[in-house]
């Protein structure tokens, strides 16, 4: 299968280029974004979706005529600016092939919104935009969304669920009724894809699902080492050592936990940052350009990095704290083993950790054996419910406590 036979034009096909030949998730999603009709893609990350979604949608404007593609033909939103900045990234370069010049700007909060407002005099041909950012330029008179013709939400379960519910409406009442709408994500759970289905007009629905039983071995290898609480910055520098790990991506569950794990791993000699909402924007984009140079060789993160990333050449991600959802632990191991790459993810699994990971596993659909580190063998014992309150005996639940449950309740329930 070529890019030439999916329907695109010569300058597409040439941008293309630098690939082979087009993965599963292009070869479903060109035709039918190319025919004008709604989408609603499912496929592993780091299948190429961006792609996916990017060259048709190219076509589609190269195709509306001059009066047609400014004030703005395109809107694709995604959660975080990071992100923002890899997708626009993606346009840019293709749009380079194209025999016309586009224009295509990030609208993203985290810094001062002037230079959005200038580059948006004259309208946009494509705006990749995170919702706040977007709705502070459409109230500033800075953008006009009622002509778009193309609606992309990437990561689309995660702009549809409840963060984002409120400026979403907002967005989508301002955009005119008679659009194309494209929904990608590689998690689709099934209330989400619910809502999904109210926001598309007969969508063409593209699933492409890791082939059971392929020859080939699964892309990213999962394990999971159960290991004391105290021992989990020890056991991490253990692994960095023996597996020589050149860069790896360690998720954490608070920002807190991540300032200090990275500091521990500094006072070892290891080159280690952290990564999170609390830092100033110049601070994340400076960090994770540092990752991705490879002059940080260890990112310690909060689940800001789970979402869309991609890090070419990232051979770990660590679980060291372990997710909240069976879906954020999809995101998080998808940043290894990208674009056909192989790569392993490693879960540490605390004895108060244990049940949860079963619960991950179960979602999952798969069991992973637990593993003991020599020197590392774990000796907590794990903590007895206390009947009546599903609680780990000894502790009475906090008012945050009783939040989170409460949260992680909703996500599991939203999940089924
Ligand atoms: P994405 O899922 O869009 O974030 O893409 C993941 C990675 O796959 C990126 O590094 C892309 O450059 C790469 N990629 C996209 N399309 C192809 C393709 N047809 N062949 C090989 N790699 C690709």
């Amino acid at each position: 299968m070529s890019f030439s036979s999916l329907g695109l034009l010569e300058p597409l096909v040439r941008a293309a280029g630098q690939y082979a030949a087009p993965t599963p998730v292009q070869v479903a999603a060109i035709p039918a974004v190319l025919a004008g009709g709604d989408v609603l893609a499912t496929a592993q990350t780091g299948s190429g979706k961006t792609t996916a979604f990017v060259l048709p949608l190219l076509q589609r404007w190269l195709g509306a005529g001059a009066e047609r593609r400014r004030p703005l033909h395109t809107l694709i939103l995604v959660p975080t600016r990071e992100l923002a900045a890899q997708v626009r990234e993606v346009v840019q370069q293709f749009s380079l092939h194209l025999p016309v010049r586009l224009k295509v700007v990030s609208a993203v909060g985290g810094v001062s919104i002037n230079p959005q407002m200038m580059a948006l005099r004259g309208g946009a041909d494509f705006i990749v935009a995170t919702p706040g950012r977007l709705l502070d330029l459409v109230d500033s008179n800075a953008v006009k969304l009622a002509g778009v013709s193309a609606l992309v939400l990437d990561e689309a379960d995660r702009m549809l669920d409840l963060g984002f519910a409120d400026e979403l409406k907002r967005i989508l009442a301002m955009l005119p009724s008679h659009r194309q709408n494209l929904l990608f994500s590689a998690t689709f759970p099934p209330a989400v894809e619910s809502i999904a289905l109210t926001l598309l007009h007969h969508p063409a629905r593209i699933e492409i699902l890791p082939e059971e039983g392929a020859a080939e071995p699964p892309r990213i290898e999962q394990r999971a080492i159960c290991v004391d609480t105290a021992k989990r910055t020890p056991l991490l520098r253990h692994l960095i050592a023996t597996h020589r790990w050149k860069r790896v991506l360690v998720f954490v569950a608070k920002q807190y936990t991540a300032d200090h794990v990275a500091e521990k791993l500094r006072r070892n000699g290891i080159r280690a940052m952290a990564f999170h909402g609390e830092l100033s924007q110049g601070a994340r984009t400076q960090v994770l350009s540092d990752f991705k140079s490879a002059s940080t060789q260890v990112l310690v993160a909060t689940d800001l990095a789970a979402r869309g990333l991609n890090i070419v050449q990232l051979p770990a991600v660590v679980n060291y704290e372990l997710p909240r959802s069976a879906t954020d632990y999809t995101h998080r191991i998808g940043r290894t083993g990208r674009a056909g790459a192989a790569g392993v993810a490693v879960s540490f699994v605390t004895a108060a950790a244990n049940a949860h990971f079963c619960l991950i596993e179960k979602r999952q659909g798969l069991t992973i054996p637990r593993e003991e580190v020599p020197g590392f063998e774990p000796t907590e014992p794990a903590p007895e419910p206390t009947p009546g309150t599903g609680g780990i005996k000894g502790r009475r639940k906090s008012k945050k406590d009783k939040l989170r449950e409460a949260a992680a309740r909703e996500r599991r329930t939203s999940e089924q």
